[in-house]
């Protein structure tokens, strides 16, 4: 059952400390959320921590305020309220977030992922949103709050890169009009785009490079899929977000239905990334198959390796859910 909006702004008024949180590797609907959130907190003379597993990925340093994020204490933080933000499942806020968090009395949690279980005492899951930073325009307007200049740009950005620049199905009218009220309040669009989009470093390009050489079609051509070892990891010196986006190129190939990224974690497991551009194919529910989820449209797994092994389960199993025509 959702939290009205208003039942989540009275936990805001009758709380005076919070804790923020979004899910490990972060992508910039996570970190934008965090920082929205948390920078009109602030602006009501709250206090705020904003805490990530992962800490602030290089490529979303340039937002406003992201220097707040900050990697988790040791030490449990006294603060009364935990917010969870664009996070499915509990666990994917990270061990030493959900440490940093276990003295807070109250969990609020909001959310964009359809299999989000609801695991807050105060739920606000809303799965026709394309972003959780779009849910909480919502709520920041709905509620009258304060809406400085890092939750403005931070915002932006959190719809941006969860629409694909705003070209996903799942972008609405409302979507456009979130935007023009964003640009209306300041957004520099140009400006914010070529920091979010034209700004990436050459061991980007390289990963690509590599990529393109492990690129294989499966299920008659309707299934595209590419890897990253931990060899290739090392050796051009990647970071985690480096690959983030990468496959929506293999996305875009015509007669591609689902695109698949596998990547080799230390350790043998295997991440995955899912993508689908027919609605009848829903990736979360391949992805759940394997214990991940996420969206109709985009999801993921972690699961055991060794990689050749999991692709070849995972590539079986959506050759088994692709339609027959
Ligand atoms: P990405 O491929 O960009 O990492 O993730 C796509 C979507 O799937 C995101 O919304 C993300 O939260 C979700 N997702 C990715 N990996 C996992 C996973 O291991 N478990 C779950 N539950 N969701 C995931
Ligand atoms: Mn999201």
């Amino acid at each position: 059952m959702n939290s009205s909006f208003q039942e989540i702004g009275e936990i805001f008024a009758r709380h005076e400390s919070f804790v923020i949180m979004s899910h490990i590797r972060p992508d910039g609907d996570a970190i934008g959320s965090q920082l929205a959130l948390g920078f009109s907190l602030l602006a009501m003379g709250k206090k705020v921590r904003l805490i990530n597993e992962d800490g602030l990925p290089d490529n979303l340093a340039f937002l406003p305020g992201s220097e707040r994020i900050e990697t988790p204490p040791s030490e449990p933080l006294e603060v009364e309220v935990a917010i969870a933000l664009d996070t499915a499942v509990k666990p994917r806020l990270g061990a030493g977030a959900l440490h940093a968090a276990s003295r807070a009395k109250v969990w609020v949690n909001i959310d964009h992922h359809k299999s989000n279980p609801g695991y807050g005492d105060f739920n606000h899951i809303d799965s026709g949103s394309p972003a959780t930073g779009q849910i909480l325009y919502k709520l920041l307007t709905a509620l009258d709050m304060p809406f400085p200049e890092e939750t403005r740009d931070s915002i932006y950005v959190a719809v941006s890169t969860d629409t694909g620049s705003f070209q996903y199905p799942s972008t609405t009218e409302e979507t456009y009009l979130m935007a023009a009220d964003l640009i209306r309040r300041g957004v520099d669009v140009g400006r914010i785009n070529s920091l979010t989009y034209d700004n990436h470093p050459f061991r980007r390009v390289e990963l690509m490079r590599a990529l393109l050489n492990t690129l294989e079609l499966a299920g008659g051509g309707r299934v595209a899929h590419w890897e990253m070892t931990q060899a290739t990891y090392t050796s051009l010196g990647l970071k985690p977000e480096d690959s983030e986006g990468l496959i929506d190129i293999i996305r875009a190939i015509e007669g591609v239905t689902v695109a698949l990224f596998f990547e080799e974690l230390p350790g043998g497991k295997v991440r995955v990334s899912m993508r689908s551009k027919d609605p009848r194919v829903d990736a979360c529910h391949v992805c759940m198959e394997f214990g991940g989820g996420g969206h109709a449209l985009a999801a993921g797994i972690r699961m055991d390796g060794p990689l050749a092994e999991a692709k070849a389960k995972v590539i079986a199993a959506v050759e088994r859910a692709l339609p027959l025509s």
